[in-house]
């Protein structure tokens, strides 16, 4: 077994491009909440996925919509409605009530979708306004646009010249955001929680602000709830707690339960594209149709974003008991993204020792820990993974 995996990890190391310093490990197979390596050593997953795996590893009824889907079309052409991307669609608009939808397959698509609907819009009908304000410390995805979009320290001038048309303003500040807006904007497209950032929410106050910015100024208002959104924060999109509808929604991640999958959401006001502006081979593809309506159908049905807040509840619980005795600061986030900040910049430090020990957690950033494990996670397993994450931090911070 163990040559197996070093001969699979000689040739990751050399085949696969290297874009990110992974740990040399293989996962081979998921269940519930847990992983298994090609050594059969078993991981408590407290990254579920990068907030993927709303119904945990390898769920039944993943496996069930593909097979169905698959026996009776893999994929017509993006030419072509199919019948589970209307029963989707009912089911998303259903949801928000936002009555447009565009399928993708990644959060960076549908966030490109939502930049282009913008720059539509300000074409159309704001005289050609083309500027997009985002936040500080926001993060929209790794292609050219959302990478030009995201307001990560550092990411300024990565891959000049960077797309033009981005404008970022400090997060949560109103009075900046005023300032920002010129005759050019279109758009302004934040996150409800800063998830990549390290997990930062928006003040209620902050968002309503927003809305009525947006509605005197006839600018766009765009949620990007690709971490966010279906259930993740304890309620099916985080807007809810904010009590503010957006003009457009993205949504990725947990809308696939780890199967690619995207959505952009929109108003039939701004059902602005011609044909041609926007698309791609698998816009609405067949098996991601019918994974998303199981996997939202689940969620649902479920009760899965109760679930979260009640699970995330006790999991906060959990963090504030163990604050003093490792000087734990912070603590952080809403449902199930949760985050807390190490008294020192050793969060990768201890991300690697937990994953010696068989847990996964995420370090977001030199101090800060974040949780977001599958929706479904017991209290159990809540326990399980403060038993580990205690032990390893006695072992490292002594
Ligand atoms: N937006 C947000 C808020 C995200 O958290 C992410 C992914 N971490 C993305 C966009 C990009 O999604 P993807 O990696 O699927 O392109």
């Amino acid at each position: 077994e163990n040559s197996c995996t070093d001969e699979l990890l000689a040739e990751a190391n050399t085949s696969i491009l290297f874009v990110a310093n992974r740990p040399q490990v293989v996962m081979e197979r998921g269940e519930g909440m847990y992983l298994w390596d090609t050594n059969e050593k078993k991981y408590l997953d407290f990254i579920g996925g990068w907030a993927v795996t709303s119904l945990g590893h390898s769920p039944k009824v993943i496996s069930d919509a593909l097979l169905e889907q698959s026996s009776k079309l893999v994929n017509a052409s993006p030419g072509f409605f199919n019948k589970p991307m209307v029963e989707f669609a009912r089911l998303l608009t259903g949801l928000t009530g936002l009555e447009r939808v565009f399928f993708g397959s990644t959060g960076a698509e549908a966030n490109e979708s939502a930049i282009k609907l913008a720059r539509k819009y300000g074409t159309v009908r704001k005289n050609g306004a083309y500027e997009i304000i985002t936040a500080k410390r926001s993060f929209h995805g790794r292609s050219l646009a959302t990478t030009a979009a995201t307001g990560k320290a550092g990411w300024e001038h990565m891959f000049a010249p960077q797309l033009p048309g981005f404008v970022k303003v400090p997060f949560n500040d109103i009075e900046a955001m005023k300032q920002a807006i010129t005759p050019h904007t279109c758009a302004i497209f934040v996150e409800l929680i800063q998830g990549e950032g390290g997990v930062y929410e928006a003040d209620p106050a902050y968002i309503q602000a927003l809305r009525t910015l947006c509605d005197e100024q006839g600018i766009l208002l765009m949620f990007d709830e690709v971490q966010t959104g279906i259930g993740r924060t304890g309620t099916m999109f985080a807007y809810e707690h904010y009590g503010v509808m957006p003009d457009v929604l993205t949504l990725a991640k947990g809308i696939g339960g780890g199967f690619p999958l995207s959505a952009m959401l929109t108003k039939e006001a701004y059902n602005l594209f011609e044909a041609g502006d926007q698309g791609g081979t698998y816009t609405g593809q067949p098996l991601a149709m019918a994974v998303g309506l199981a996997v939202v159908g689940e969620v649902l049905q479920r009760k899965l974003p109760q679930q979260a807040a009640e699970q995330g509840a006790y999991l906060l619980q959990k963090l504030h008991a163990i604050k003093e005795q490792y000087g734990v600061t912070d603590i952080r986030g809403k449902g199930l993204l949760l985050a807390f900040d190490l008294p020192e910049p050793r969060g990768a430090e201890l991300a690697a020792a937990c994953l010696h020990a068989g847990l996964l957690i995420n370090s977001s950033g030199p101090s800060t820990i974040r949780l977001m494990p599958a929706l479904i996670v017991s209290k159990a397993e809540i326990d399980e993974m403060m038993t580990l994450l205690c032990s390893v931090m006695d072992q490292i911070f002594v």
